[in-house]
């Protein structure tokens, strides 16, 4: 099954999350910060802040840098997106709900991430939550490393 969020459905469901939002915590409604919202639920991968900057103001629409970030601080703040910090590099999106629980390698030398889903690896935390008492709320895991194939890695290009 896929998760992938692309239908207008579903993300006339994320604008009516988000809406929820904004109006709870007394933030304006700007139609910018929905508009952030539509592109970025269009993609479906992982982005940074400047890579969303880019694709948003390549389709002829004008919005800030600063208007970007602040959008992103505040769908990352009610779930809608996740913010990953990939080591020394600048924080990366994605939708929430584009594969629940999913994991990353992260390639070092290229940035080239791989996304991976192991139930036993999940059921691992949720049993060391268990023996600790401790509930969860959000779970991540990143194993960082080099691509071994020299081919693949846009490092050794
Ligand atoms: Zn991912
Ligand atoms: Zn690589």
């Amino acid at each position: 099954m896929s998760a992938q969020i692309s239908t207008n459905a579903s993300i006339e469901l994320l604008k009516i999350q988000f809406a929820d939002f904004l109006k709870k915590k007394m933030y304006r409604n700007t139609q910018e910060r929905f508009l952030v919202l539509e592109r970025l639920a269009e993609l479906d991968k992982h982005f940074s802040a400047d890579e969303l900057y880019i694709i948003i103001n390549s389709t002829g629409l004008k919005i800030s840098r600063a208007t970007i970030y602040s959008t992103l601080d505040l769908l990352t703040r009610c779930n809608i997106i996740t913010k990953h910090r990939f080591q020394g590099e600048s924080a990366h999106f994605e939708l929430s709900s584009r594969k629940p629980n999913h994991d990353h390698l992260i390639c070092v030398e290229c940035g080239h991430i791989i996304e991976f889903n192991e139930e036993q690896l999940y059921n691992i935390g949720k049993n060391v939550c268990n023996k600790f008492d401790f509930i969860p709320m959000k779970y991540s895991m990143q194993i960082f490393g080099v691509c071994k194939d020299i081919n693949t890695c846009e490092f050794n290009k």
